[in-house]
């Protein structure tokens, strides 16, 4: 069906076109100079010491994990309301997803009490997501980490751009891993970045990401190497040159990207108030400076929401759910470990849980018409 106003929207133009145009001309299309220079300015805007550009944030997660020498058995404390990716990142090592409570109703994020309640002598790491873009209680979470001696993996998917105490989310952590996909803040189609300020971690996975061999095509090309021995079992997760030119074009207006998203939330935010006040908005007065990659609402304990968003697609409104419980799906519900597990809170609050469309391209006029169909489906 098409939308009158769906959930998410790309925003390219010439120049993406161009710069894909000017690779493909080169006739160098795999992971080589532009790659680089992708890599550079994404170090430079995040102000990470290193960053490696990867097929997809999934496999920057894996790398991560790997990274942190996570084995079968170990544990690792992360989330449930999040895209499955980020446990299944865990689950790739054999180790074993625990999940913790989110913060509340204002604070969808995980709640670093719950995670030091999580902590057993099998603790390894800490897997935080910066939900929508919004900060986690990052001095807490290192505090606690520093503590028990665990790596923190930073799933900063939403985060392009979110900053806490002028340092930007992805950073804070061992590992910090980006999500270029085509719904994200900036997007290269398929394609994500992995940051890290640890000179060792990061040549661990330069490794992981190119088959555990010692030099690249592109050096050999360059006459920097002709030969390569293998050293760690490595993977393919180079991204291509097509995809950093178009992140290098996304990455210049990314700033101006969510700008617009800001402008948008506080709308919004305000147009909520005055028309919906029975609705929560969640992380309203939320520290740091958010990227606003979702705008989230929660619905009244008596609205039932399949039949809300029912109403909101009668009126042309895309809507979604971010996100089913990762301990809830039956593949994760097969081991005993994590079908033990119950999260009270985060099952209240995800239950209610809405994602209204939100993309730099979105008008005042289309909030308006949002906010105007949430009023008349809640009152229906
Ligand atoms: C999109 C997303 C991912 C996965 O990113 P890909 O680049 O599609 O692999 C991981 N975690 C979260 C929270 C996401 O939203």
């Amino acid at each position: 069906m098409t939308w009158r106003i769906p959930l998410a929207d790309v925003d390219v133009s010439d120049e993406e076109i161009v710069a894909v145009t000017t690779v493909l001309k080169s006739r160098w299309l795999t992971m080589g100079a532009v790659t680089q220079e992708f890599e550079e300015a994404f170090k430079e805007y995040s102000g990470a010491k290193f960053a490696l550009a990867v097929t997809n944030a999934t496999t920057g997660l894996h790398m991560g994990c790997l990274a942190a020498d996570l084995k079968p058995g170990d544990e690792v404390v992360l989330p449930s309301l999040t895209f499955v990716a980020t446990a299944n990142a865990v689950c790739y090592t054999g180790a074993v997803p625990i999940f913790a409570e989110i913060c509340g109703e204002n604070d969808l994020n995980i709640d670093p009490k719950s995670i030091e309640e999580k902590i057993t002598p099998r603790t390894r790491a800490i897997m935080v997501v910066h939900y929508g873009g919004y900060a986690c209680n990052m001095p807490e979470i290192m505090r606690i980490a520093e503590e028990h001696d665990l790596t923190v993996i930073e799933d900063a998917a939403h985060a392009s751009g979110s900053f806490l105490d002028s340092r930007m989310l992805g950073t804070w952590g061992n590992v910090g891993c980006y999500s270029f996909f085509s719904n994200k803040n900036m997007t290269t189609g398929e394609g994500g970045m992995v940051v890290t300020n640890d000179e060792e971690i990061y040549k661990k996975m330069s490794l992981i990401r190119s088959h555990g061999m010692t030099s690249l095509t592109w050096d050999r090309h360059r006459g920097h190497a002709w030969s390569y021995d293998v050293v760690d079992l490595g993977y393919n997760y180079r991204i291509d040159e097509m995809r950093a030119a178009v992140g290098l074009a996304q990455l210049r207006k990314l700033d101006a990207f969510n700008q617009k998203r800001r402008l948008i939330t506080q709308m919004y935010i305000d147009l909520l108030h005055d028309c919906c006040p029975e609705v929560k908005i969640p992380f309203e007065h939320h520290p740091g400076i958010s990227a606003c990659h979702l705008f989230v609402i929660l619905l009244p304990e008596n609205v039932e929401r399949s039949g809300f968003m029912e109403k909101m697609k009668s009126a042309g409104i895309q809507t979604s759910i971010h996100y089913p419980l990762i301990h809830k799906f039956s593949y994760y519900q097969k081991d005993p470990l994590v079908a033990s597990q119950s999260l009270p809170l985060t099952e209240s609050i995800a239950n209610r849980e809405v994602t209204l469309p939100l993309y730099p391209g979105l008008t005042e006029n289309d909030v308006n018409y949002i906010v105007q169909s949430i009023k008349e489906a809640l009152r229906l």
